[in-house]
């Protein structure tokens, strides 16, 4: 953060430590199974996460005060055979049938991006 600052540099900050990328990014892009879900400004996205992947991943870091973590069930996809549509139906609870057949665009969502078929005409 400190060389950040003082010498103006921009980061692409990848991790599985979501708390940490809170803490250090003003921008945040949310990745499952190798595609781009949900980006936007990190307050925003933390505060209301849109896209189902992005609300699980944040039930499942630990915070003081909440006892319970609601971790993503089920199994991360073989990258090399993907699901076909959206790559996290199989574990979304949001699922629709759309979603086991078409891949969601990546779109503009006020002032975020968000692939999910809840957000876009079918
Ligand atoms: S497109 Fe469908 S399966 Fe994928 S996250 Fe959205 S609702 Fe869930």
């Amino acid at each position: 953060m400190d060389l950040k600052e003082q010498l103006k540099l921009t980061y692409l900050f990848i991790t599985h430590n979501i708390a940490v990328a809170y803490y250090i990014s003003d921008r945040v892009a949310i990745m499952y199974a190798g595609k781009i879900v949900e980006m936007g400004d990190v307050d925003e996205i933390f505060k209301k996460p849109m896209h189902p992947y992005t609300q699980l991943l944040l039930k499942s870091v630990p915070t003081i005060g909440r006892k319970e973590l609601e971790p993503p069930t089920g199994e991360v996809p073989s990258l090399v055979n993907p699901p076909p549509g959206c790559r996290f139906h199989p574990r979304c609870p949001y699922a629709m049938s759309v979603c086991k057949e078409r891949e969601p665009q990546l779109i503009r969502v006020n002032n975020r991006q968000v692939a999910c078929w809840l957000y876009q005409q079918q």
